[in-house]
């Protein structure tokens, strides 16, 4: 082990977006057998985001894709930018999905109180945030942005 800071919410990370993946492929397996065709809902999230909060350290997980947040969180809402300056709308992202759960969980809470680690579901590699995001949750602590020797 290193002790890079954030390594440990990285590998919760890692670790969320292993279990996810196998069970999306076991899934995909079952329903191969009974020849039922993937629907949106078979198919495994793109991204995965591990979010702390500081003050309590309760680790939150979001999931890149559908179902978007109906209510996103003031925090969220006074930052995020007036549209969309990615493909995929703001809703969609897997930092906005555990931001926003972390934010609603407890009266009082900032985005500076959260950090974020964030991977790719299929292969753990760590993944930047986009150009949405890096407005959205401008003030929280990002371990994987940027080069990390990861
Ligand atoms: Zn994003």
């Amino acid at each position: 082990m290193t002790d890079i800071q954030g390594d440990d919410l990285i590998e919760i990370a890692r670790s969320e977006a292993d279990k996810t993946d196998r069970s999306a492929k076991r899934r995909k397996a079952e329903l191969k057998l009974t020849g039922r065709k993937l629907s949106y809902e078979d198919m495994p999230p793109k991204m995965l985001s591990a979010v702390r909060d500081k003050i309590t350290g309760k680790i939150y997980i979001g999931k890149s894709g559908k179902p978007y947040p109906e209510k996103l969180h003031l925090e969220i809402e006074t930052r995020k930018p007036d549209k969309s300056l990615t493909p995929w709308p703001i809703r969609n992202c897997s930092e906005i999905k555990a931001c926003n759960n972390a934010l609603q969980s407890r009266k009082h809470s900032k985005m500076e109180d959260l950090e974020i680690a964030t991977v790719i579901l299929r292969n753990g590699k760590l993944k930047e945030r986009c150009e949405n995001c890096k407005m959205t949750t401008a003030g929280a602590t990002v371990f994987t942005d940027g080069d990390i020797p990861k």
